[in-house]
């Protein structure tokens, strides 16, 4: 959330001085020559191949298609059908399924780049393959640049390895009150600016426009109506001057849960009172309000959200794991994630977690706090708010592709089934994209996005980790070839 804006750096300094405003990867065969170069692409592309004998989660419904062989042509779900009765081309690849799970490749819905933190060096084309070798095929990033657009180029015309992505405007904020190098905002000041900016970043190819904070309401009611004049989604952070009931009229979607938790405070202290939503994560005076939060409220906030019909990315395990109740630093130490951070973006997160994040709350309410955003996803979940998973890397010591995994655990832990946690990073997000016709779910006539596992999701989510090959579009990479992405991520990256 915080790279929507700025640098950390610039957020402590600024919120010293007034944090109450700032609201944010088999199977068999013959691999060899195929996974000596990842510079030459064609050169392990499989774009027809079958995957015999293989449990598939179709995400179509709840039932496991047991002992299925699908057959993918030129990146097609051409069939699927009882491995027992299917015909498969011989000159086709054939990979082992037995015992495997065939899930739809996965979506993060809020994600970032490293170029908006630190040097803002451009790491794009490898952060993509760390992302897909997690078994992402789509990712929304949630910030517009036009090096993003690129990479959204790059990937589309096979220039790139990576998920497709789906790319956010440069986020509209009232204000800019921060020194910044790299120009991931617009500043809207009137209502014809904001109309502007909102057919410009459309012109631009950007796939919707992102909110971000300090705007006026008649701003952002112009970027609305801009918005909805040019047929682009309105998405992003909801601030302390727009509001929930406003941005629920304006049918926005919404990130993190911005001013869900505000509406918990008693009914006396709402209309002028905040908690800790987004920014406020880092104001003190935002936690005293923890003790005063009404769980009881929790129902009526999700019924007027789902009354609303919008889509909600909750970004918990970001929250949670930081603000919330932090990891201990030998965990985050020793998660495989760790070697993926640059290691000049690493003090810098250390020294804003110990003398910034730690030291906000007493742990009756960090815990308060955790237990409030899990009943909120909770009840979002139960009143039949389509949920979308987004990981909100690269802040602090989340890491693109294994955070959404974590993101996934996190849904689990606050009381979502598996398969319900699998559909927010699968037909849902599919579904707010409109990409259902072609991608989410595994069908014949569907683009071949998969994610092939060692082990059953729906017993355990922390199984979607355990990924024995990844196909994506008309690409299959098997364990071996996307762990070795991952060793060439790490020796970009994590230097
Ligand atoms: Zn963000």
């Amino acid at each position: 959330m915080w790279s929507d804006r700025f640098n950390t750096q610039h957020l402590v300094r600024h919120d010293h001085a007034n944090a109450q405003h700032m609201n944010a990867i088999v199977i068999n065969l013959l691999t060899t020559t195929l996974l000596l170069s990842f510079s030459g692409l064609n050169s392990f592309a499989q774009s027809s191949y079958a995957i015999q004998n293989v449990s598939i989660i179709t995400m179509e419904s709840e039932a496991v298609l047991t002992g299925q062989t699908v057959i993918v042509e030129n990146g097609i779900i051409k069939s699927i059908s009882p491995a027992t009765k299917s015909k498969i081309n011989r000159k086709i690849k054939v990979i082992d399924g037995s015992g495997k799970f065939l899930i739809p490749g996965l979506f993060d819905m809020h994600t970032h780049f490293f170029q908006e933190q630190g040097e803002h060096v451009n790491t794009n084309e490898t952060e993509l393959k760390l992302m897909l070798a997690n078994g992402i095929t789509t990712a929304r990033i949630m910030a517009g640049h036009p090096s993003f657009l690129e990479a959204k180029a790059n990937v589309k015309d096979g220039k790139w390895i990576g998920p497709e992505l789906s790319v956010a405007s440069p986020q509209l904020v009232g204000k800019w009150p921060f020194p910044t190098e790299f120009k991931n905002y617009e500043m809207v000041a009137s209502e014809s600016q904001a109309h502007e900016a909102v057919s410009k970043f459309k012109q631009q190819g950007y796939d919707a426009i992102k909110i971000t904070f300090m705007m006026a309401k008649p701003i952002y009611k112009a970027v609305v109506a801009a918005a909805k004049k040019e047929e682009i989604k309105v998405v992003g952070h909801v601030g302390p001057i727009v509001m929930l009931p406003s941005a629920l009229e304006a049918k926005q979607q919404i990130e993190h849960m911005d001013m869900f938790i505000e509406t918990l405070l008693p009914d006396t202290s709402y209309n002028h009172g905040q908690s800790v939503s987004d920014y406020n994560i880092y104001s003190k005076a935002a936690w005293e309000t923890v003790p005063y939060l009404m769980e009881s409220k929790i129902p009526a906030l999700a019924k007027s959200v789902k009354d609303a019909g919008i889509f909600v990315t909750p970004t918990n395990y970001f929250f949670i794991s930081n603000a919330g109740i932090p990891e201990a630093d030998e965990y985050v130490r020793n998660k495989p994630d760790y070697n993926y951070i640059p290691s000049k973006l690493r003090d810098e997160k250390w020294k804003y977690r110990e003398n910034y994040i730690k030291k906000m709350a007493p742990l009756a309410s960090r815990e308060k706090y955790v237990r409030i955003r899990h009943m909120m996803v909770n009840e979002l979940w139960k009143a039949g708010v389509p949920l979308m998973a987004g990981s909100d890397a690269p802040e602090f010591f989340v890491v693109a592709g294994f955070a959404l995994h974590d993101e996934l655990k996190t849904m689990v832990d606050s009381g979502l089934t598996p398969y319900a946690a699998l559909q927010t990073a699968t037909i849902n997000p599919a579904t707010f994209l409109g990409m259902n016709k072609r991608t989410g779910t595994i069908a014949v006539g569907k683009e071949a996005d998969l994610v092939l596992l060692n082990k059953n999701p729906l017993e355990d989510i922390n199984n979607t980790r355990t990924i024995a090959g990844v196909s994506s579009g008309n690409r299959w990479l098997e364990a071996e070839a996307l762990n070795k992405m991952l060793e060439e991520v790490k020796l970009v990256l994590g230097k």
